[in-house]
């Protein structure tokens, strides 16, 4: 049987979409617009594109966007003042600090001081325990394009059984989190799990989530499942520079039932849940309803 591809280059356009509309009826209806400020300590080059990208897409679905650039030797202090502006600041809506912070910053420390309702990532504290208890929570973006992609291919996740293979803060617990929330049986495997193939053979759902290129093979996939890659490996392949997930697509492609590819599965959803989450922070922030089909 030949997967269905799950495509979430297209299905991270209609949320672009829905988002842009919901950005629109709360300029017409209430005269706010929405803000999105990202924070970026340093010149790391992945983290540069992530920016521009995310700076980019913003202002695209009619948001306003506000980068603060600042430089490597930015001290703790000066971080902490300027994401306190942000907290201040009305017309910002969300704020999202650009990860991995040069090492003289203590990451949790920076993250926490965001006002967790303008916290998009979904990373701070206060999020990770409102999701964990099963509250309204500002949720991390991959997993929730994961569940996104999920419910849409699936419809109810009720019963099924999912596979979370990594264990980390900012995709593999919170995705394990909302799968449990739809009623899934959740198991976490990471590098420590005996017998992994044994207990992916076992998922409805597998999400893989390590950062291993190729890791899962097809014969670990139960006939049917859908599989949800989230990793982004570069490797060199025949001399050339080639993008591939933690899963064999070939082999896994043809026992799956729906598979996502890489890249155009997981990846675009990321940047359009970070803007979701803004609108939502925003609608949240006036007391509005939230728009629908945008959160978990
Ligand atoms: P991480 O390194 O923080 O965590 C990896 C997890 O995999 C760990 O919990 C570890 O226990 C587990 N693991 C490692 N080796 C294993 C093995 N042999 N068997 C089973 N488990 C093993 O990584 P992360 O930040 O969660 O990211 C995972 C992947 O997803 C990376 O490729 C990353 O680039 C990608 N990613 C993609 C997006 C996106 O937008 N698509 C976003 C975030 C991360």
């Amino acid at each position: 049987m030949a997967a269905q591809i799950i495509d979430g280059k297209a299905f991270a356009a209609t949320v672009r979409e829905k988002v842009a509309g919901h950005v629109a009826r709360l300029k017409e209806e209430h005269n706010i617009t929405p803000g999105l400020a990202v924070v970026l300590v340093g010149e790391d080059p992945a983290s540069q594109v992530y920016v521009r990208s995310k700076g980019k897409q913003t202002v695209e679905v009619g948001m306003n966007s506000y980068e603060h650039k600042l430089d490597a030797e930015t001290s703790e202090e000066d971080l902490l003042a300027v994401v306190e502006k942000l907290n201040n600041d009305p017309e910002v809506h969300g704020i999202l600090v650009q990860l991995p912070l040069p090492g003289h910053l203590n990451e949790d420390l920076i993250i926490n001081s965001i006002d967790p309702a303008k916290d998009v990532d979904g990373f701070h504290i206060s999020n990770v325990g409102l999701l964990g208890t099963g509250q309204k929570s500002m949720v991390p973006c991959t997993p929730l394009g994961c569940l996104m992609m999920l419910r849409d291919h699936h419809g109810s996740l009720s019963g099924m059984d999912a596979v979370v293979i990594g264990r980390s803060n900012i995709v593999g617990k919170p995705m394990a989190q909302l799968l449990l929330g739809d009623s899934c049986t959740v198991t976490i495997a990471h590098s420590r799990t005996k017998d992994l193939p044994d207990v992916v053979r076992r998922a409805d759902i597998v999400v893989a989530a390590v950062g291993r290129p190729e890791m899962v093979p097809g014969d670990w996939i139960k006939e049917g499942a859908t599989v949800i890659d989230v990793g982004i490996n570069r490797i060199e392949r025949d001399g050339k520079n080639k993008l591939v997930g933690d899963v064999d697509y070939a082999s896994c492609a043809e026992r799956a039932g729906a598979i996502t590819p890489v890249p155009g599965g997981v990846g675009p959803m990321t940047i359009a849940c970070l803007l979701a989450n803004t609108v939502t922070a925003c609608c949240r922030a006036n007391g509005l309803a939230e728009p629908e089909g945008l959160t978990a």
